[in-house]
């Protein structure tokens, strides 16, 4: 079994702290979403919870709430702003499973019909798509 004890100098967690750019796409006292900067479709939207833990196993359960909620927003603003036909939500829990960032976050991906994602963590997008990206999707929230 390889598991261990959350470490705060996870990127997610430098995120939160603002010791690290990201685009965001919303916040509350509860949660960030921010745009994933390897995204599997257009939109690709990460969504955390504030109180670190490394994924889901370790996590207090208060916060699924507050981080379901603030999922089912922007997978509703990502599908709108995408136009897309459907939204993935997603989440792994230790390397075996896929993860690659150990601070507790959900993937929100809209997919459009006979459109395969791309490859977990493949290639870094342009910042200003990415830029852009966030921007749609923020005005579909405040829609
Ligand atoms: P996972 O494999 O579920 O841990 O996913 C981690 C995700 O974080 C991947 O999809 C990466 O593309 C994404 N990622 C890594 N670094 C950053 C970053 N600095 N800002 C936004 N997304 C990131």
């Amino acid at each position: 079994m390889t598991s261990s004890a959350y470490d705060p100098a996870n990127i997610f967690g430098k995120i939160l702290r603002g010791e690290i750019p990201c685009h965001r796409v919303y916040e509350d006292a509860h949660t960030l979403a921010f745009m994933d900067v390897m995204p599997q479709a257009d939109g690709h939207t990460l969504v955390v919870p504030k109180r670190p833990s490394r994924g889901l196993l370790d996590a207090d359960p208060a916060v699924f709430a507050p981080l379901f909620a603030t999922v089912q927003r922007v997978a509703a603003a990502a599908k709108a702003a995408f136009a897309a036909d459907g939204v993935a939500v997603y989440q792994y829990n230790e390397a075996a499973a896929g993860q690659t960032v150990f601070h507790l976050h959900v993937h929100v991906l809209p997919r459009h019909e006979g459109a395969a994602p791309r490859r977990h963590a493949g290639g870094m997008a342009d910042p200003a798509v990415l830029a852009a990206h966030a921007e749609r999707i923020r005005a579909a929230l405040d829609a």
